[in-house]
């Protein structure tokens, strides 16, 4: 193995306080990677693309709690619905609603993060916080007894400004608790701020990340 994955995962959890859990995100990683970081004691992973995970799903121990991170068709969540530990990335009510019809056939429960868009960047996917109010206000999810929203997701924007990073986290930060309050108030599930990558996982957690997704520094570059 060219990349120290082992060294790499445990300096990143030492660098994480306690209550924030780590997501190895090992997309376009080989499986034994995986188990390198699963020797260690890893248990959360995270990938991006449904033929993927489901292979790597085959290779790896029945354990693993597997997170969808990226961008999810709706047309694919019939594929990861009877095992996806957390869909981290849901960015509309269409998917929402085929992720409760797909839980549903499979008779259990999936927890789902909703993606906010707020970096200043442009981006194609995520809820403005506006979006994000208008379906939770419209309540069509309280009806969706096989869906948990568990918490929001963000990405902050691209760049090398550690302050405009910080800005955007914050925002965050503060739309969670607005949405939290008005809610989700008596639901200690809704907990979940997941923001942090290689990059800006630092700052995320100074701005009240409980969740960072972290890929390059534990793994290395990925080859697409
Ligand atoms: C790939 C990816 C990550 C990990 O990014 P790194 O920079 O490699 O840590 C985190 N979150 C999402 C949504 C991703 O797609």
């Amino acid at each position: 193995m060219e990349y120290d994955v082992k060294g790499n995962l445990n300096e990143v959890r030492r660098s994480l306080p306690e209550g924030v859990r780590l997501v190895a995100v090992s997309k376009f990683h080989p499986s034994e990677y995986i188990d390198a970081a699963y020797q260690e004691g890893q248990r959360i992973f995270g990938e991006s693309h449904e033929q993927e995970l489901s292979r790597k799903v085959n290779e790896l121990p029945d354990d693993i709690r597997w997170h969808f991170i990226g961008h999810l068709q709706t047309n694919k969540v019939k594929y990861i619905a009877p095992y996806i530990s957390m869909i981290d990335a849901v960015d509309s009510l269409k998917l929402l609603k085929e992720i409760q019809k797909q839980a549903a056939k499979n008779d259990r429960v999936i927890d789902v993060l909703l993606e906010l868009h707020i970096a200043e960047e442009e981006t194609k996917y995520g809820l403005t916080p506006d979006a994000c109010r208008q379906l939770l206000e419209d309540g069509e999810w309280r009806e969706m007894t096989n869906v948990r929203i568990c918490g929001l997701m963000m990405m902050a924007s691209n760049v090398d400004d550690d302050e405009q990073i910080r800005r955007e986290f914050m925002t965050a930060r503060r739309f969670f608790d607005e949405v939290k309050e008005r809610y989700f108030a008596g639901a200690d599930y809704f907990r979940e701020r997941s923001w942090g990558m290689s990059d800006d996982y630092p700052i995320a957690v100074e701005c009240g990340s409980t969740m960072v997704r972290v890929g390059t520094k534990i793994f290395g570059p990925r080859v697409y």
